[in-house]
């Protein structure tokens, strides 16, 4: 998997890049993510990358040329032509199920747009996807662009040192997971359930599909519909709403 992001801040992304388990994967070669600086590819004599917007407004826009540019050099380092998913607050939410989805492709590419936002021009040339990390609006794509490139990657085999536990996490099966514990056993005079010193695997696991079941059903009871539930987890479910 390759990933390119093409931000006017290619050190912001780069410092969270190199970092912790995607800085690790990127230098075993797992995955490849990388910046691109769209300022590069500007043909503009004093450097500049946007513009005020047509019809008046506040703020400035990015401006199609240095965009495109970069967009078409960047492509010419794939070997098939990369998705292009521009990160922004008008997008579709990103969940757990896109990532998975996204994750199984070869080649992404990111724009990340900046100040009040890209002429609508170049978007239509090379967009195909936009996506929002949720309703709010930030400065930047690059922070958005930094989690759907870390979401994905951990997605990638070999990259979490623990693949197997991946399943288990919140949203991964439309759940979200059960309680965690580690040492010490007792803290502030909370204890460890003692069904997880107990050895038995049997009843660990059925503890945390409770637990698991009870989580969502307090915390995003909505996620229920659309899960994926057995006899057992329904029966469970009606026992505790009754309760
Ligand atoms: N004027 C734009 C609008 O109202 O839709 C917002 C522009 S925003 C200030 C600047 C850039 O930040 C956007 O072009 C986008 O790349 C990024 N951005 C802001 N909020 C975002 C969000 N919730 N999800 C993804 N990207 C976002």
């Amino acid at each position: 998997m390759k990933i390119s992001i093409m931000t006017l801040f290619p050190e912001m992304c780069n410092a969270v890049l190199s970092e912790s388990i995607v800085g690790r994967a990127r230098e075993k070669g797992l995955i490849d993510i990388s910046a691109v600086n769209i300022r590069d590819y500007t043909l503009d004599k004093h450097n500049r990358v946007d513009d005020a917007p047509y019809g008046g407004g506040m703020g400035m826009l990015m401006q199609t040329q240095p965009i495109y540019d970069c967009y078409l050099d960047v492509c010419s380092g794939f070997e098939k032509k990369p998705h292009l998913i521009y990160l922004s607050p008008q997008g579709k939410t990103l969940t757990q199920q896109r990532v998975k989805e996204l994750a199984l492709l070869d080649g992404i590419v990111l724009l990340c747009g900046h100040y009040e936002g890209v002429d609508e021009r170049v978007l239509e040339e090379i967009v195909d996807e936009e996506i929002s990390i949720g309703d709010y609006v930030l400065t930047g794509g690059e922070l958005p662009a930094l989690v759907l490139s870390d979401a994905i990657a951990r997605m990638i085999d070999g990259v979490l040192p623990n693949e197997e536990a991946i399943s288990l996490e919140s949203h991964f099966n439309g759940l979200l997971e059960y309680p965690q514990y580690t040492r010490p056993y007792e803290w502030h005079g909370k204890k460890v359930p003692e069904v997880l010193i107990s050895g038995h695997h049997e009843n660990i696991d059925r503890w945390r599909r409770e637990k698991s079941l009870e989580t969502t059903l307090k915390k995003r009871p909505e996620l229920l519909k659309e899960a994926d539930l057995t006899e057992k987890d329904i029966e469970f479910l009606n026992k505790i709403k009754n309760e």
